[in-house]
């Protein structure tokens, strides 16, 4: 780093901190967007909003209170004026700006008070030569502290330079890249300086071919690492699990109901991985209450039917309690015993289950991510699975299964998730991962009903509390989400559930918070499932998993703060049983466009990958995956939905890769990845 003129011990630190460790990572800072300062803009011509170079002579620089003390600058260029606006200025500064003075001037324009304006533009004086201006757009980066943009501009041209074709090869071999998109050194000197013709909107869109080109590549890097990484993952031994005492079978036998025949086809996938000596990597993608628990109950009877251990991960308290409670009685009738370990359990409690979970005596095992803790020691952990997925990090799911690794052997993993993606996205996003997908719900549930509400209108939605309680329902209350903050949380749950107590007489209302001890919480969840509570006030800590048939009618505060993943997780509390069920949006206004949107899709929606598909649209795919869930959330170029048509094509080429070039590979990866942990360990 320290070649390129210039940059010293220091900069090449910071430049570090950008991912920027050799010269050539420069020219994979890629700029956030453009401006254009080849061109001066007519003042009488300027738009609002717009970014631009403009020229003109100072008619008139004083310094005005308007509110706070301010530095104002009238310019003309004879087709019109424009303000300049400074808050913070120096008096060399005011007396540089004299009548007279010819300016050139680079800022946003907006409407102020006295016609359009620039806040703080960048400016410089023009004597009487003519000054040239920029020959290219120019790229505005991101930056980290300590470099600016003016010299990560100045750096990444320097590289540019130093770095001809042969720094950069194409790692793509010919005939693997779509066609019409240019070759690698190409692209990146276009980006890096796209001619003053090419006009901004096209590059903003991001789909010119030379950002096609890189987008292209880039995905291609992340859907190798994360196919080697299952490659990497597969050659590892596994215990199969060949389930000779018929566990699974007896288990199935004695379920109230019959599998749906989604759920028997992922079964079936399960079963068969399960036993193979591979280790298993397998994503079950279903929709809120299409019954994923049953599955991988299923999985965990073939895992003690083997005789080896099996675990649960849930990402609550709540949700690992009410998965132990489930388990337990479908475990009873085969003899198993199920353990539960979670963080907020009684010191006993927790040693007696460690200690009958390191000899082997219990083979199923519920818990939260307590169970990746040190100290914690399974016998023989032959099956791991991951509830809600979505909600651990990738590296907590690797710590699990760290645990069940003896011998060389890994434990098999089942990676339930309800967040529907597509399925481009999703071979995409998981391509570490096996698929399979529960498209169907269980028979005899109809629709929610959804409607959207003015807080205005509480004392009707009150109202339909108490007709709820009287047909023997029961109902979710949850409290609005005010800030990060848990205690807030709470008192807003205290508050609401002491209102609501006082306005049902004769309702029993309860209150579960993240706040209150595991017992009390549980107390209150048990109390609610049995009915001895009709109305449950909840933050959304019930967000995930809660599963109470007989509660048709929830009530969401605030939805408007809601993303639309979340008020369909929420919303899938409601319309587990065969009864129908109701869900009320309450929203306070004045609604922003995009929460407006929001609230229509889910008003009109109940479908998981239909929600999903408009919040892509809405979102973008970064906040539909969640940053944690996959490195594919920080892309440098690549957008997921605007590229979503390069995916199959990156999967070919992939595939291509792994067999004929499987030298190209480490290079993409490296070049586009990094040696970063992102996704575990690989190869
Ligand atoms: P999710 O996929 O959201 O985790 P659950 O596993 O909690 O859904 O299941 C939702 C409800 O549906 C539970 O009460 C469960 O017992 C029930 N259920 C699951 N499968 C079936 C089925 N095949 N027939 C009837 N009810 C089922
Ligand atoms: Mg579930």
């Amino acid at each position: 780093m320290t070649t390129l003129r210039g940059v010293g011990a220091a900069l090449a630190e910071r430049l570090a901190r950008l991912g920027v460790e050799r010269v050539a990572d420069l020219l994979f800072v890629l700029p956030l967007r453009y401006e254009d300062r080849t061109r001066v803009v007519p003042l009488g011509t300027l738009a609002p909003g717009t970014r631009a170079a403009v020229e003109g002579e100072v008619q008139l620089t004083e310094v005005a209170y308007r509110g706070r003390r301010q530095l104002l600058t009238r310019i003309s260029d004879g087709s019109g004026m424009l303000t300049l606006r400074f808050f913070y200025f120096s008096a060399s500064q005011q007396a540089n700006l004299a009548r007279g003075t010819r300016l050139r001037a680079f800022g946003e324009v907006r409407r102020g008070p006295l016609g359009l304006e620039m806040v703080h533009p960048e400016y410089r004086r023009l004597s009487a030569a003519a000054a040239p201006l920029e020959e290219t757009l120019t790229p505005i980066y991101p930056t980290t502290e300590g470099v600016p943009q003016g010299r990560l501009r100045a750096l990444v041209q320097e590289a540019l330079r130093a770095l001809g074709r042969a720094a950069l090869p194409d790692l793509l071999p010919r005939g693997t890249l779509p066609p019409g998109l240019p070759g690698l050194h190409e692209a990146l000197a276009y980006v890096h300086a796209p001619p003053r013709e090419v006009r901004l909107a096209e590059l903003a869109s991001g789909r010119h071919p030379a950002q096609r080109r890189l987008a292209f590549e880039e995905l291609l890097a992340h859907q190798l690492t994360l196919r080697l990484r299952k490659r990497a993952v597969k050659t590892d031994p596994a215990l199969p699990l060949a389930d000779v005492g018929g566990a699974e079978a007896r288990f199935l036998e004695r379920l109230p109901f019959t599998l749906t025949r989604a759920q028997a086809r992922a079964l079936a996938e399960v079963d068969a991985d399960l036993g193979a000596a591979a280790p298993m990597v397998r994503l079950v993608q279903g929709d809120v209450g299409c019954g994923k628990t049953v599955v991988a109950a299923a999985a965990a009877a073939r895992a003690a039917g083997s005789g080896a251990q099996a675990a649960l991960m849930a990402p609550t308290e709540l949700l690992a309690e009410q998965h132990w409670r489930a388990f337990h009685e479908w475990f009873k009738p085969l003899g198993e015993t199920v353990a539960l370990l979670s963080g907020g359990q009684p010191a006993r409690a927790r040693r007696s289950a460690l200690a009958a979970i390191a000899a082997g005596e219990v083979r199923v095992v519920v818990g939260t991510h307590a169970l990746f803790q040190e100290g914690i020691d399974f016998a023989q952990l032959a099956l791991v699975i991951v509830d809600e997925q979505h909600r651990f990090g990738v590296q907590q799911r690797l710590k699990l299964a760290e645990k069940g690794q003896r011998a060389g052997r890994l434990p098999h993993q089942l990676i339930m998730t309800a967040t529907p993606i597509p399925r481009t996205l999703a071979m995409t996003a998981y391509a570490d991962l096996d698929i399979s997908v529960i498209d169907e719900l269980p028979p005899g549930r109809t629709p929610v009903q959804t409607v959207v509400v003015s807080e205005e209108r509480r004392p009707e939605v009150v109202a339909r509390i108490v007709a709820a309680c009287r047909a023997g329902r029961q109902v979710y209350w949850v409290c609005p989400l005010i800030d990060e903050s848990d205690e807030l949380r709470a008192q807003a749950a205290e508050e609401t559930a002491a209102q609501l107590t006082a306005a049902l007489p004769g309702v029993r209302v309860g209150l579960v918070h993240g706040r209150m001890p595991p017992a009390a919480k549980d107390q209150a969840m048990l109390a609610f499932k049995a009915g001895r509570i009709q109305v449950l006030v909840a933050t959304t800590v019930i967000e995930v998993g809660v599963d109470v048939p007989n509660a048709t009618l929830m009530v969401i505060e605030n939805a408007e703060r809601m993303g639309l993943a979340q008020l369909h997780q929420l919303r899938g509390r409601v319309g587990r049983g065969t009864e129908a069920s109701s869900c009320v949006l309450l929203y306070r206004a004045p609604l922003s466009e995009l929460a407006r949107e929001r609230l229509k899709v889910i008003r009109e929606s109940c479908d998981g990958f239909e929600i999903a598909r408009r919040d892509l649209e809405l979102r973008g795919p970064g906040e539909l995956l969640g940053t944690r869930q996959t490195g594919l959330a920080q892309l440098k170029v690549a957008d997921l939905m605007r590229d979503a048509d390069l995916l199959p094509r990156v999967q070919e080429t992939a595939e291509q890769l792994l067999v004929a070039h499987p030298e190209a590979i480490a290079a993409l990866a490296e070049r586009w990845i990094g040696a970063g942990e992102r996704y575990g360990r690989v190869g």
